[in-house]
């Protein structure tokens, strides 16, 4: 299981926007004056977008020094995510009983910087449930597919053992994750809680959809049934 994590786990509120335009002044000088789209992308990608589109070159010195303000940012910010920011109702519950099963491996596979990532995942109290080094990042590529490859040769290694494209499943909110998914040859699961709709999700080709994670029995008969489906 490969979790998507902004309004699929948790969302920022608000949070994640305000620290990127104090990291955007803290590294270019310049106030931010348009930020790119970010639903289902790369950081890599909205970190080169938003260089650009703000008049800056997106060289690598640039784009290094964007990623090291962000990541501070978020670092910085831990009280102010956990106290506006949320983890989304029964996303605890649901990965607590996943990584209680024999069967299930879980990772995230993010447009996240690690570092970012992992501060969200720590304010919101959710990193004992998953594997984080098995999982996949918006500094590992900037396009999302090419994500899945990197979070299943990690678990490979890691654990010696093969995670075949039947029995990988991505979980995400937007149709970005589920045409990852679809590119890499993998299953997917829709969760509704960001901008796009069940149907924005069913039509984007998601082998099931949840309205949200805050039913545990729907959710997790749900996702036990498209992880088996041979
Ligand atoms: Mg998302």
């Amino acid at each position: 299981m490969l979790w998507d994590i902004d309004h699929t786990l948790i969302e920022t509120r608000g949070v994640g926007f305000a620290i990127y335009q104090r990291a955007f002044r803290a590294s270019t000088g310049h106030p931010l004056q348009q930020l790119a789209q970010v639903a289902g992308r790369t950081e890599l990608d909205i970190m080169r977008e938003t260089l650009r589109i703000n008049g800056i070159e997106p060289t690598s010195e640039a784009v290094t020094s964007l990623a090291r303000a962000l990541t501070q940012g978020y670092d910085e910010a831990r009280n102010e995510l956990a106290s506006t920011g949320r983890a989304l109702p029964g996303a605890a519950r649901t990965l607590s009983l996943l990584a209680d099963q024999p069967t299930v491996h879980q990772g995230v596979l993010t447009g996240n910087l690690e570092d970012v990532a992992r501060i969200k995942l720590d304010v919101f109290d959710l990193t004992k449930y998953l594997d984080l080094h098995t999982s996949a990042y918006g500094n590992d590529h900037t396009e999302r597919a090419d994500l899945v490859k990197i979070a299943q040769e990690r678990a490979r290694t890691r654990l010696n053992a093969t995670f075949s494209n039947s029995h990988t499943v991505l979980l995400g909110d937007t149709p970005n994750d589920i045409h990852a998914a679809i590119s890499a040859g993998v299953r997917s699961i829709g969760v509704a809680t960001g901008k796009s709709s069940v149907e924005d999700l069913k039509h984007a080709g998601a082998h099931g959809v949840l309205p949200d994670l805050g039913n545990l029995a729907t959710a997790t008969e749900l996702i036990f049934a498209v992880a088996d489906q041979s």
